[in-house]
């Protein structure tokens, strides 16, 4: 079968490679799931390990298959699998155990390891390919009503995640009534975390870099009752007076410097959420640290990290999706801008996520096969 692999730390290392088609008895104890791939979404982390930045090969392999963001359907299944048949569609997290007390409890999400399994990403093959085999375990069924935007629900899990630990990091508090919420950074993930909040009620603020006429990001954000704002024109600590000040603020701008706004930015007993992952070296001169702390403190604010997802995220992430195709029909397929055909086209692929902003991407995906 074909598959699109790198060399881990090579620069544009990306191509395509022919492998053995993987077999349900890989997977061990009967559990496992034999899927046919069809739809597969690239992102920034794709586009980071082909650019060497991360990444690691399997053991035994001097490649790795790309591909986290996934949507397959079940083509064969092992004996102690009840509760996935052929022809369900399923999505794979992505994360799988190591060795720390986390993982052993199946929080691999939270492991301390400081070597991560991850399909696509890091020891593990990914999902850029015909077929894959896993344990029933880490599939999620989709409903048939959503397969079409399920593609989706990886990079909506990580978003899932973050939610869940606000609202679990807020029962701190006898009560906790939020009503609005800011969204820094409005690329697919920023998308997917407004329309996540507007599920949830919050009156959601967007902001993005780019200006808002002619930004179909900034469009979407409307179309699903939020409002859009670039932070060229008002800065987020700014916006505070035309919108109160966030009882949540999630960050996902990939720009670190702007957390320093969000903090000044914070309800009392408000929550920040980063989920950006910076591996620059950015410093920040003039911070206002002296009033940031206070505020905090006086405040009672929280600001915390969340990365990866779990199962249950991903349960999330599916009555999220489901909701919003019922709220709003057809807005997060307006999400999935660019379909790559084949995963020989892979360079296509690459092209799009390098140039994102010129070709006005939001998503783009590989269809292997199709639904
Ligand atoms: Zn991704």
């Amino acid at each position: 079968m074909k598959a699109v692999a790198v060399i881990p730390k090579t620069v544009n290392s990306v191509h395509l490679v022919e492998m053995d088609k993987p077999k349900v008895s890989d997977v061990p104890n009967g559990r496992g799931v034999l899927v046919e791939v069809l739809r597969v979404g690239a992102c920034g982390t794709d586009r980071e390990i082909n650019n060497g930045e991360y990444g690691v090969a399997p053991a035994g392999f001097d490649f790795l298959v790309l591909g986290h963001e996934n949507l397959g359907r079940v083509a064969e299944i092992g004996e102690n699998v009840k509760e996935l048949k052929v022809g369900d569609y399923v999505v794979a997290s992505v994360r799988r155990p190591g060795k720390s007390f986390y993982d052993e409890i199946g929080e691999q999400d939270f492991t301390t390891d400081d070597q991560y399994f991850e399909r696509g990403i890091s020891q593990l093959h990914g999902y850029m390919a015909e077929f894959y085999a896993e344990s029933a375990d880490y599939l999620v069924k989709i409903p048939e009503k959503i397969v079409e935007i399920a593609v989706l629900l990886e990079p909506l899990s990580i978003i899932e995640k973050g939610l869940k630990q606000a609202s679990d990091i807020q029962e701190r508090l006898k009560i906790w009534r939020p009503k609005t919420a800011a969204v820094l950074g409005t690329g697919s993930v920023g998308l997917l975390t407004v329309m996540a909040l507007r599920m949830r009620g919050y009156e959601v603020h967007g902001f993005g870099r780019d200006k808002h006429d002619g930004y179909l990001n900034a469009e979407l954000c409307e179309a699903i009752g939020a409002t859009y704002d670039s932070t060229a024109e008002i800065t987020v600590p700014d916006s505070v007076k035309k919108y109160g000040e966030y009882d949540l603020i999630f960050e996902c701008t990939g720009y670190s410097p702007i957390v320093f706004d969000a903090m000044q930015s914070l309800n009392q007993n408000g929550v920040l959420i980063l989920s950006s992952v910076t591996g620059g070296d950015r410093k920040v001169d003039a911070v206002p640290a002296d009033k940031i702390n206070q505020q905090f403190v006086l405040g009672n604010k929280v600001m915390f990290g969340t990365v990866n997802a779990n199962r249950e995220h991903f349960e999330m992430g599916v009555k999220d999706l489901a909701l919003c195709e019922a709220m709003y029909s057809g807005w997060l397929a307006r999400m999935l801008t660019h379909k790559v055909e084949g995963l020989e086209n892979f360079e296509k692929a690459f092209e799009i996520l390098n140039n994102a902003s010129s070709y006005k991407a939001i998503k783009a995906y590989f269809e292997v096969s199709k639904i």
